[in-house]
């Protein structure tokens, strides 16, 4: 039987969520939606118009504009922007800078959280970002929140992306994403009600991956008895 579970699954930057996410995904048959790419979509866009990040009236203004596409492959996610792959430029350094203050944005809110939500849609999905699990999808059977230390974070992004410098720098650019998404107003990062916490700090990324699938194998179990006593 395919899954028709919602996993939600939220965190602080660099905590594992991607890798656990597509894992997951792939081992159980899901889709898998990356909202923080979708953030980063609509940061790379401003940039790109030349609007100033840091002017939420401006960014207000234009965040209605792109159509930003989400493929929802695991095993090769995909984001464009009007039609263009953005996938490696929403990584760089000046979209990574940027993408914090973009986010505290209501209205880019908004328009992302519609867009989440059509595409979670039916479910069969694990969805990763900052507010899946309190705001855009609470009803979700399964919630997980990831942590780590923010070394331990730190060394992960500087072994993933070498360019991005050394240890230190990493730690201190995590650490200022982390203070704006869990200050800012609208829908901040927070530990969901009902949600599993995973410290991932000394766990290997197979042993969170089989601790978050055992959860969605728990939640079809809970599912199909639901099913069973319907027909009872
Ligand atoms: O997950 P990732 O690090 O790619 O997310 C980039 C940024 O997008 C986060 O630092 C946060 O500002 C924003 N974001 C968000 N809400 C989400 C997902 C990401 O505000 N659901």
């Amino acid at each position: 039987m395919s899954s028709n579970v919602v996993v939600a699954v939220d965190g602080t930057s660099g905590s594992g969520k991607s890798s656990t996410c597509r894992g997951v995904a792939s081992r159980v048959g899901l889709r898998y939606l990356d909202t923080g790419a979708q953030f980063r979509a609509m940061t790379w866009f401003m940039l790109e118009q030349g609007v100033d990040v840091n002017d939420a009236e401006a960014v207000a203004a234009r965040c209605a504009e792109p159509s930003i596409e989400s493929g929802t492959d695991p095993l090769a996610p995909t984001i464009a922007v009007d039609g263009v792959d953005v996938s490696g430029p929403i990584r760089s350094a000046e979209v990574t800078a940027a993408v914090s203050p973009v986010s505290t944005v209501p209205q880019v809110r908004q328009r992302l959280l519609e867009l989440q939500r059509s595409i979670i849609g039916e479910g069969g999905i694990v969805v990763e970002g900052r507010d899946i699990g309190s705001v855009v999808w609470p009803q979700a059977e399964v919630k997980v929140y990831l942590s780590a230390d923010a070394a331990a974070r730190a060394r992960r992004r500087i072994a993933e992306h070498a360019h991005l410098g050394d240890v230190n720098t990493a730690e201190a650019g995590l650490l200022e994403r982390d203070r704006i998404d869990s200050g800012r107003a609208t829908a901040p990062l927070t530990m969901a009600d009902g949600a599993v916490h995973i410290d991932t700090t000394h766990r290997t990324l197979d042993e969170v991956i089989d601790l978050v699938a055992g959860l969605v194998a728990d939640a079809d179990a809970v599912a199909e008895d639901h099913v069973a006593e319907d027909r009872a």
